[in-house]
């Protein structure tokens, strides 16, 4: 079961957001990568004389090998809306997302999207997705099948909407508990497939089906719950008329035991000061994700209180399909430093696929597993190519440092750029295959 891979690679042992970049990374010019049983078994300069009898590796001169991305914020049933036009949050929302949304209690349509939406987050690099699906539990079922066969680490869950949402997309308090559990049992815990209590976010719970979301979070060990929070300013307004007794966005959860480890709160985009620390004492988990937040107008996220501060709080990295508008990290990353020169902060190379890889990792509290390419982790990996094109071939011929060469990739990058991502050891995409999939 052995097998290996040889090139450049880059890892992040330390988070550049608290220490020099210098010192918190692993970069081999031509390293080896041994990967026994779906684990990395060994990462370091290429040495023929440890490489085991037999045993050929993949070779990727010239390419850089990374850990692969995370994207831990993503709505797969969106996929067929992606780029639809004109809207900020909750008018989108009614117009385009309900309407597509109501398609998903066919298990065929949702098996034919959640392939789809797998396929395109492999040829972005993307190795853990963490997605929600619709309020159907077909949907679910579709997207774990889907990502079992193909041996994924991700994370998935039951949407909860029991109002202010059309008749077909309504679940109650109840049905919403009791299948949110079915699923969780059947799934959570099943190869590396993960399991988050959903509900979609405040304004379509009612305080009953956020009160049992609270209590199924505690049912089942290591669930995980992703929801959203404070994403634009309507929406805070309309959070603050439904829930009149609570202090603000992020206390409407608080009161239903919605906040801690492994909540994941996507967007955080306009959070006070006594949101975020009470986000750092918890160890929950705010996801950043840039191009949605451009694509409806939402705001401008605050990557520096999150990171840079006396009381960092975990902080991943999502695309947020289909509001968001590319699967690639690498546009992610791009859409992240704009945000942050706006704002007048700065966002470093090495910080920035840090977040893509180890940052999310830990913020997703996978870390143990995920983020890094050394021994024992996961051998999820992502084959760059910095000439994917002829502008990036033509960019790259005056490069003259590693940050330079990262910085390019994240400015110019897209799918093109994915020259193969191995999942638990296994090559599941190939740009250059001729069949374009190998899934
Ligand atoms: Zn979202």
């Amino acid at each position: 079961m052995l097998s290996a891979l040889r090139g450049p690679f880059l890892s992040y042992t330390g988070n550049p957001f608290e220490v020099d970049d210098a010192s918190c990374f692993h970069y081999e010019s031509d390293g080896l990568i041994l990967i026994d049983h779906g684990r990395i078994l060994s990462a370091g300069a290429y040495d023929p004389a440890v490489l085991p009898a037999g045993v050929v590796p993949v070779h990727y001169p010239d390419h850089l090998i990374m850990p692969g991305f995370i994207d831990a914020h993503v709505h797969y049933p969106q996929m067929p809306m992606i780029g639809a036009h004109g809207r900020q949050l909750l008018e989108w929302l009614n117009h385009y997302v309900f309407e597509t949304e109501q398609r998903y209690g066919d298990i065929d349509f949702a098996r034919l999207v959640a392939k789809a939406f797998l396929r395109e987050s492999l040829r972005a690099g993307v190795t853990t997705p963490i997605t929600y699906c619709t309020v159907h539990p077909e949907s679910v079922d579709a997207y774990f099948e889907e990502a079992s066969k193909l041996g994924l680490r991700t994370g998935a869950g039951k949407v909860l909407m029991d109002r202010n949402a059309p008749a077909g997309l309504r679940d109650t308090a109840q049905t919403g508990y009791d299948q949110s559990k079915r699923l969780a049992a059947r799934w959570h815990g099943q190869g590396r497939l993960f399991y988050a209590v959903t509900p979609r976010f405040a304004p379509t719970s009612t305080e009953a089906q956020l009160a049992l979301a609270g209590t199924l979070r505690h049912e089942i060990d290591g669930l995980y719950l992703q929801t959203h929070l404070s994403e634009n300013r309507a929406e805070l307004a309309w959070v603050a008329e439904l829930f009149p007794g609570c202090r603000d966005y992020l206390d409407v959860y608080d009161r239903f035991g919605l906040v801690g480890r492994r909540c994941l709160f996507g967007h955080a985009v306009h959070l006070s000061e006594r949101e975020w620390a009470r986000l750092a004492q918890a160890e929950a988990t705010v996801v950043h994700c840039p191009t949605s937040n451009l694509f409806l107008g939402s705001g401008l996220f605050n990557l520096k209180r999150a990171l840079v501060s006396a009381n960092p709080v975990r902080t991943a990295l999502g695309s947020d399909l289909g509001a968001g508008t590319s699967f690639s990290p690498l546009a992610t990353l791009a859409e992240a430093y704009k945000i942050a020169q706006l704002r007048g902060d700065a966002l470093s190379p090495h910080q920035a696929f840090y977040l893509a890889t180890r940052g999310s990792a830990h913020a997703i509290d996978q870390a143990a597993h995920i983020g890094q390419i050394a021994p024992g982790q996961d051998a999820d990996l992502v084959v760059l190519d910095p000439r994917a094109t002829p502008l990036l071939a033509a960019r790259q011929g005056f490069v003259d440092s590693l940050e330079a060469l990262l910085f390019v990739l994240m400015t110019l990058g897209s799918d093109r750029v994915v020259r193969a991502t191995y999942v638990a050891g296994h090559k599941r995409h190939d740009r250059d295959d001729a069949a374009g999939e190998l899934t």
